[in-house]
């Protein structure tokens, strides 16, 4: 079976903070050389695409923006679609979120209540306070539409370990309003779909490879795409089992070499 395009998550699939998977870049170089299109999928919300191109490239993984998706572009993707131009937003996240959504002409707002919102987006914000959670608690209390990028409990950090995620900034917020967030990365179907379609392949013609099951694999199986899960990210072996059909991968793998 010949595979048109192979998509990939990136934390923990092709990089583990600044260091690349073993065989992150040989595995893209081969794929790429046989004529494979090669796309990247993230719910990491902290980067621009321009820093992904960036961080890639350094690691020998040439690439452009239009090879990524992340959370924080669909986002902007999805809010353009629902006419959110002009519209004011209160962004509980980094430069990833701020970037996409200016970049589609939304207003950023940083006092709710002095200048109001139409819209609270949360992702990862590794400078998460009381007080940005006070400013989108009284945003969303008083109308706004609150949209998580991911829900992310953890993601794989340097050195082995794993750290909070988008999804726990996201649950603060949840629990202090009590509004359940529309939530726009994997598992959500929607950036998935969106990359499937301007790449013009269909479901079954593409590979999803990542290390999550409750996002990865399950994203891509809900989508009709063949799944992969490697081991070099969040989830380990012993996880696997009794691990519901929905979420369980076509194949496990250790490293990309086997791919
Ligand atoms: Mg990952």
């Amino acid at each position: 079976m010949i595979y048109r395009l192979v998509i990939f998550d990136l934390d923990g699939v092709i990089y583990r903070g600044d260091e690349p998977m073993p065989f992150a870049v040989e595995t893209v170089a081969r794929l790429r050389q046989e004529g494979t299109i090669v796309r990247f999928l993230t719910n990491n919300s902290a980067l621009t695409r321009e820093a992904y191109v960036r961080r890639l490239t350094a690691m020998g993984i040439p690439c452009e923006e239009e090879h990524f998706m992340t959370s924080a572009y669909a986002t902007a993707l999805y809010l353009q679609s629902q006419g959110a131009e002009g519209k004011r937003v209160f962004i509980v996240g980094e430069e990833g979120i701020h970037e996409e959504l200016r970049r589609i002409g939304m207003r950023v707002v940083t006092d709710p209540e002095e200048e109001g919102a139409d819209y609270v987006v949360a992702g990862i914000d590794r400078d998460f306070t009381y007080d940005k959670l006070r400013r989108a608690h009284y945003a969303i209390q008083h109308g706004a539409q609150f949209i998580a990028t991911n829900r992310d409990a953890t993601y794989p950090a340097a050195g082995g370990r794993n750290v909070p995620g988008g999804g726990a900034i996201v649950a603060a917020i949840q629990t202090c309003t009590g509004v359940e967030p529309l939530v726009i990365g994997k598992p959500n179907t929607y950036s998935l779909e969106l990359l499937l379609q301007r790449c013009g392949v269909s479901a079954d013609e593409a590979v999803l490879v990542g290390d999550r099951l409750d996002t990865d694999v399950l994203v891509g199986k809900r989508v009709g795409l063949h799944t992969v899960l490697v081991l070099t990210g969040v989830t380990s072996e012993g996880e696997l089992h009794g691990v519901p059909a929905e979420m369980l991968p076509e194949r496990v793998i250790r490293t990309l070499a086997e791919l």
